[in-house]
């Protein structure tokens, strides 16, 4: 965790082709994940790149979790629909 304006090393790797950022909505955001992160990280390393991420791809669900639950579920379904099970 780390409230840097540079993207971590873990960062550049998740996003590659910004240099470590997360461009989509606004202003760039840098990806501060670690290693130890999910491989879909849903930014509870406090990462605002992912957070930012996961927060839209609820959004296109009109999914709004209000709860510490739905939080889960979200982050659930989040992994679930975007990475092959082994
Ligand atoms: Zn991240
Ligand atoms: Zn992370």
């Amino acid at each position: 965790m780390n409230d840097a304006d540079e993207p971590t090393a873990e960062g550049k790797r998740r996003y590659p082709e910004t240099g470590g950022f997360f461009t989509e909505p606004r202003e760039p955001i840098p990806c501060t994940c670690l290693e130890t992160c999910e491989a879909l990280c849903a930014g509870e390393c406090q990462c605002l790149a992912c957070g930012v991420l996961f927060a839209m791809f609820c959004g296109e669900l009109g999914f709004y979790p209000r709860s510490k639950e739905e939080l889960e579920q979200a982050i659930w379904r989040y992994r679930g629909e975007s990475i092959d099970k082994h």
